[in-house]
């Protein structure tokens, strides 16, 4: 039998919102990374789709977030706009009880609306690295400075070549210290790259089972 939330140190107040999705037991990607990313490690996640990356890392953050909330907390990145209001959902279902804060900064949308969000210091900013790099160059009432975690989903896509310079404009104005989780269907060529982001020190998971 696959652990419970309960078995994985989350708080009960995560474990009650997990429930209220219908979901109980952890997927092997979550029971593995879910204590570690609680214990500080930085983590690479290596799955099929469907097999519940997302809250393999959105648990972890949330509850770290209830333990030290300050400024904008995690930044999570991702490729295409439609992953980004996927994983915002979920945030924002999860962290409905603890009056989250996020926002989706993507493109299509108002740059101006985004930057006002921005300014009030959500907790969790979900971004395709294009328009956030837009807004690190043209704004400067948000910093990134200080966020505790980074996030890159789908991780093989967007170290593939096709966002370095948005990702280098990115990653110039994040913090040296900060935990680093990435998670990916496919690691294939990017997975060596992945790895020096953490200095070959992040843990790695791959596996094919799906939910
Ligand atoms: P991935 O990012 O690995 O493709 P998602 O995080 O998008 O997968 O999750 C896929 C689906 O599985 C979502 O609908 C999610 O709610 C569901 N899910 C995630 N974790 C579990 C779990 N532990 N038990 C049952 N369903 C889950
Ligand atoms: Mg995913």
């Amino acid at each position: 039998m696959n652990k419970t939330f309960n078995d994985l140190k989350l708080n009960s107040w995560l474990v009650r919102q997990c429930e209220s999705l219908g979901v109980k037991h952890a997927t092997p990607i979550q029971a593995a990374c879910i204590p570690r990313i609680l214990n500080g490690e930085d983590c690479i996640g290596c799955a099929k789709t469907g097999s519940g990356k997302t809250l393999a890392f959105a648990l972890p953050i949330l509850q770290k977030l209830c333990e030290d909330p300050y400024g904008i907390f995690a930044l999570v990145l991702t490729p295409t706009r439609e992953l980004a209001f996927q994983i915002a959902d979920q945030f924002a279902v999860l962290g409905k009880v603890i009056n989250l804060r996020h926002s989706v900064i993507v493109g299509g949308m108002d740059m101006v609306v985004q930057g006002r969000e921005l300014s009030c210091l959500p907790h969790i900013v979900v971004a395709t690295p294009g328009r956030l790099a837009d807004h690190l160059k043209s704004c400067n009432t948000f910093t990134l400075k200080k966020i505790k975690f980074l996030v890159l989903d789908e991780a093989d896509r967007l170290l593939d070549g096709k966002f370095d310079i948005q990702m280098k404009t990115i990653f110039s104005m994040l913090p040296k210290e900060k935990q680093m989780l990435m998670f990916s269907a496919t690691m294939n060529d990017t997975l060596q790259k992945v790895q020096s982001l953490t200095n070959n020190k992040a843990f790695l998971f791959e596996s094919d089972v799906t939910v």
